[in-house]
């Protein structure tokens, strides 16, 4: 047994999204990313003396929102607190987060693998505020070797709802499949845009790493800095595999913070306000405790939408259709509604293979989505039944939809006029066979004498003789009958 096998990950993971509001956390300034630094800004985010700050309720509401999907108890009272440490990008000093009376609490959170069920438990979510963002000026942009740092304080005070789980993911693989089905169930839920890359998902991960058999937890690091799926996963695995060797080594872990450095792939000690020990966290006295309607609180359970894990659940179950299918098909709300209106027409795998397959590769072409063709549901669904019928032939489907893509219409219509039909007329069929026999003797003895890839001649000359709208299967039966086979 490698090393490697002998030790189990353990993986717990905090995840702060920016809630999709329009205003900030606890001050009326617009959110804004991109917009030229230091224009959205007020007394209560640049943390000027006496300011006082008022809880946005839309944070609110979205924070309990995704306390639905991820089946925690909303708490019916939680509070603020002041997290204390010096920094250039927290004019206040402190950080307005909850401490010991989250909005969110104790939950479990479903994601589906191929091989099954993911099960993650979740500990709690709060809402807080962001900091706001340090630019630093001089060669590459970073904090190391710049000549000066300065604050845009635009990001500051964005509303944040952080998500802790408990430490239940066994590998970096499960770690990212969790984020990926958590991140589209919290952008279904317009909980928030989650988009990694402008910084309004960003994902810590706890890392331990024990002797397969032991209940105990070993010595965590938690790794910073991971701006992408790929990267994280890359982490996650550098760092199982630093601590396995160093456990081996006879060595011990020690509890750090680390950087991951894509270019290097390696991780690095990080020495910033992250390290500051005490917070000292203090009540925040001048924010009253939220403390939502309970009816409020139903209202949103209630009116939650199917969440896609049980959308996917439920179309591989009643609908038979794969787990791929099922993932690649709920990739966002408006796809996941155009698949499952086409597939109430036509049958499911027909819908599912056309979808991910010719519709999506001829929209790629065109930079369309498939919620906003031409080719809507219901026309797709018209030409599924004429090749279901086989009144046309795949190619000639094809060139049909080519057609409902660019201008819509029927495909009935379209196979008319473009005399796209498959020839039904029997005698037709039979008469062109008879002559491809007669016309070509050396190949129709080769047939005979059991060479079965002369078929495939026969079809294909046949599909020439009348430009694809032979029915190929046909085709290679008359073959067979004229043939004597
Ligand atoms: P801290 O005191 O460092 O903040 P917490 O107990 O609050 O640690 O946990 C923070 C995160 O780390 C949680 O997501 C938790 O599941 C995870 N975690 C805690 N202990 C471990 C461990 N030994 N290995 C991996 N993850 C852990
Ligand atoms: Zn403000
Ligand atoms: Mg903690």
């Amino acid at each position: 047994m490698s090393a490697r096998q002998s030790y189990e990950p353990v993986i717990g993971v905090e995840i702060h999204v920016q809630l999709a509001t329009a205003t900030k956390m606890f001050c009326g300034c617009e959110l804004s990313f991109g917009d030229p630094a230091n224009t959205h800004t007020c007394p209560v985010c640049l943390g000027h003396p006496g300011a006082l700050p008022v809880t946005n309720a839309r944070a609110v509401e979205l924070a309990i929102l995704a306390g639905h999907a991820l089946g925690c108890t909303i708490a019916p009272r939680s509070t603020f607190h002041r997290k204390n440490y010096f920094y250039p990008d927290l004019p206040k000093a402190y950080q307005i987060s909850q401490y010991d009376e989250p909005v969110c609490l104790g939950g479990e959170f479903v994601a589906l693998t191929p091989g099954g069920e993911l099960r993650v438990g979740i500990t709690r979510a709060h809402l807080e505020e962001d900091a706001a963002k340090l630019v630093h000026a001089g060669p590459g942009g970073r904090r190391a070797g710049a000549e000066s740092s300065i604050v845009d304080f635009n990001r500051g005070g964005t509303p944040l709802l952080e998500i802790v789980t408990e430490p239940d993911l066994h590998s970096a693989e499960d770690a990212v499949t969790f984020f990926k089905q958590l991140r589209l169930t919290l952008r279904q839920l317009g909980v928030s845009d989650c988009n990694m890359e402008e910084g309004s998902m960003r994902a810590d991960a706890n890392v331990s790493v024990r002797p397969v058999g032991s209940q105990e937890l070993g010595v965590k690091t938690e790794l910073k800095n991971m701006n992408s799926f790929r990267f994280l996963e890359r982490a996650m695995e550098a760092e199982i595999d630093r601590q396995i060797a160093i456990l081996e080594g006879g060595g011990k872990v020690t509890q750090d913070t680390l950087h991951y450095d894509p270019d290097s792939g390696t991780l690095h000690p990080l020495r910033s306000k992250e390290e500051a020990h005490d917070y000292r966290y203090l009540p925040e006295p001048d924010l009253v405790p939220v403390v939502p309607d309970p009816a409020w609180v139903d209202r949103l359970r209630a009116a939650l939408p199917e969440l896609p894990v049980d959308r996917r659940r439920r179309w591989m179950a009643e609908l038979g259709i794969t787990f791929e299918d099922a993932e690649v098909l709920s990739e966002s709300a408006e796809l996941a509604t155009y698949f499952e209106d086409l597939a109430a027409r036509v049958d499911p795998k027909a819908a599912a293979n056309w979808v991910r397959g010719e519709l999506r590769a001829q929209l790629r072409e065109r930079d369309e989505e498939p919620w906003e063709s031409r080719a809507t549901p219901e026309r797709l669904a018209g030409l599924l039944e004429l090749l279901d019928a086989r009144t046309i032939n795949v190619p000639a489907a094809k060139e049909v939809l080519a057609e409902l893509i660019e201008r819509g219409g029927d495909a009935v219509a379209i196979v008319e006029a473009k005399g796209l039909g498959q020839i039904t007329d029997e005698s037709e069929l039979d008469e062109l066979v008879a002559r491809l026999i007669a016309d070509n003797p050396e190949q129709a003895q080769q047939l005979r004498d059991g060479k079965e890839k002369v078929l495939g001649f026969f079809v294909g000359q046949a599909m020439k003789a009348t430009e694809g709208r032979a029915d190929p299967k046909r085709v290679g039966e008359l073959v067979r009958d004229r043939a004597g086979v």
